[in-house]
């Protein structure tokens, strides 16, 4: 079927009060910004609508697709347009519609017919009716239903007529753009990427930054995490990817602090040059993938310890309290599990300790901190001075 035009339906931004149409603008951007490659469209915003308008051939399962990433989106509504609104034209459309897309007539439907031009010979009800017997007498195993259809039948007359009863479910949230920015620390695990999705869709801008160690991690670790980035950029804009290489500071570590405290220590170092490079940034928080008891480095004791080492910005931890299971159906529904699940090493296990603790108190991880104090310093500056940046889109 050959459609026209798509309705958006949008439903949180539309209690927004006065800041309404900026957030429908910023959506209709990100929109134009998808479709752009797909062919030539027209997104507008019209009676409190979005309509987005094919002005070109284009494929549908594709512009669906580009669709379905914006967030803000709830559902989207393939349209047939009439163009000439004789109840002629308007009821041999909605036969050929009906014919078209539902293979199988046996449902109850309702008519919902709106006749915006109030010059126009038939009222609403009128329209209702008429199409209604239309309907019946070319399909008799369609029945009626006014309380609870299965399909709604829309016919809307303006100065064209619309027709649509489909909607295909969007992803929600809020349009990326109206929340501020966040600095996502993004490994090529599972779970970041996730994180970094979720906070994208409440509307929060991204960043990100990856801690890089090589030789200890190669080139293709780092290549699975620009293809990570990438992938969480189809839904949230462009990503400025920072890569810090990390592996200096992580000998110092290695080579001063105890073994069984190398992973809290090193994350510590992580929030806190995450923290530096969202300040500088314009970046409002960090965000990262934890999720409680993953491992011994996410006890909440962990976390707590760990927590405190970005003392300036709050850390956003979206995966928290899902389960592993929860947070691995999410990645296949965003479509970065295929990517995640490469067998590249990350700077955490290559580093890690045999009996890592998993209760560590803050005072004895400050004690053991002391030992790089002399030794550190330089390179932590030296590795936030050569910072390597990948745009993902
Ligand atoms: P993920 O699946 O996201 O890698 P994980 O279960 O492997 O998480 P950890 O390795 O303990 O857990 O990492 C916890 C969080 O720390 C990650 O979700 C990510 O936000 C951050 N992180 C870990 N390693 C790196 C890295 N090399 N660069 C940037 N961030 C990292
Ligand atoms: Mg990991």
């Amino acid at each position: 079927m050959n459609y026209k035009m798509f309705l958006i339906k949008y439903a949180e931004i539309g209690t927004k009060g006065k800041n309404r149409y900026v957030f429908e603008e910023i959506m209709c951007k990100r929109m134009r910004a998808l479709l752009k490659k797909l062919g030539s469209f027209e997104v507008r915003r019209e009676y409190g609508r979005i309509f987005v308008e094919a002005l070109s051939d284009y494929d549908y399962d594709d512009v669906l697709s580009a669709l379905q990433k914006v967030f803000g989106v709830v559902g989207i509504c393939p349209v047939v347009v009439v163009e000439d609104t004789s109840f002629e034209k308007i009821s041999d459309a909605v036969v050929e519609y009906v014919d078209n897309e539902f293979l199988n007539k046996n449902f109850t439907f309702k008519s919902h017919a709106k006749r915006v031009n109030k010059s126009y010979p038939m009222s609403s009800m009128e329209l209702n009716c008429e199409i209604g017997a239309v309907l019946l007498d070319k399909f008799p195993e369609m029945k009626v239903d006014v309380h609870n259809p299965e399909v709604m039948i829309n016919v809307e007359v303006r100065d064209v007529a619309y027709i649509y009863s489909k909607t295909i479910p969007g992803p929600g949230g809020l349009p990326v753009g109206t929340n501020g920015k966040g600095m996502t620390l993004l490994s090529g695990g599972i779970d970041s990427p996730v994180a970094a999705y979720m906070i994208a869709k409440r509307g929060v801008e991204l960043e990100a930054v990856y801690f890089h160690a090589p030789p200890y991690t190669s080139e293709r670790a780092k290549q699975k995490v620009v293809d990570l980035a990438k992938l969480v950029a189809q839904y949230s804009g462009p990503i400025k990817l920072h890569i810090i290489n990390f592996t200096d500071v992580q000998l110092a570590i290695y080579d001063n602090c105890p073994h069984d405290e190398l992973t809290i220590i090193m994350k510590r170092v992580f929030y806190k040059m995450a923290q530096d490079l969202a300040l500088a940034n314009d970046c409002q928080c960090i965000i990262t993938g934890e999720s409680i008891g993953q491992v011994s480095s996410q006890t909440v004791q962990s976390l707590s310890v760990i927590d405190l080492a970005a003392d300036k910005l709050p850390v956003m931890r979206p995966c928290i309290g899902m389960d592993k299971q929860e947070i691995i159906d999410l990645s296949e529904k965003i479509g970065t599990y295929e990517t995640s699940i490469q067998p590249y090493e990350d700077c955490c296990t290559t580093f890690v300790a045999k009996h890592p603790v998993t209760r560590p108190k803050l005072d004895k991880i400050l004690e053991s901190e002391q030992a790089l104090v002399g030794k550190i310093e330089e390179l932590y500056e030296k590795a936030m001075n050569d910072i390597e940046v990948v745009i993902c889109r």
